[in-house]
């Protein structure tokens, strides 16, 4: 019999190394994001990065699992993506 895999389980058992001097992620535009209607990166990022507050996006890099969906996934190409620094990111423990 399969055994199901809880995501959240796993996501949880992800170590960060938070760089607090550099944010790997950014909006290119905030204004592009408000005209934005149907935002997808609040649904297409599996670690709930994006977050719509107070008629503003914003962005929790520090739990980015380094996936590259939002590369692609913004239709305006607003999103300023690169790798984290060395020594900073996520770090996947698999098993
Ligand atoms: S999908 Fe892109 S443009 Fe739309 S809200 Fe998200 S980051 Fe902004
Ligand atoms: S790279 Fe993946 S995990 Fe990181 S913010 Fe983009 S969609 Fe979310």
């Amino acid at each position: 019999m399969k055994k199901s895999v809880n995501i959240d389980e796993k996501i949880g058992a992800t170590k960060f190394f938070v760089d607090e001097e550099y944010a790997h992620l950014k909006i290119k535009s905030p204004e592009v994001c408000h005209n934005c209607l149907s935002k997808p990166c609040l649904n297409f990022c599996p670690a709930g990065v994006y977050r719509f507050s107070d008629n503003k996006l914003v962005v929790s890099y520090q739990a980015c699992l380094e996936c590259g969906s939002c590369r692609v996934g913004c239709p305006f190409m607003n999103i300023h993506w690169d790798y984290p620094r060395g020594g900073f990111g996520v770090s996947y423990k698999f098993g």
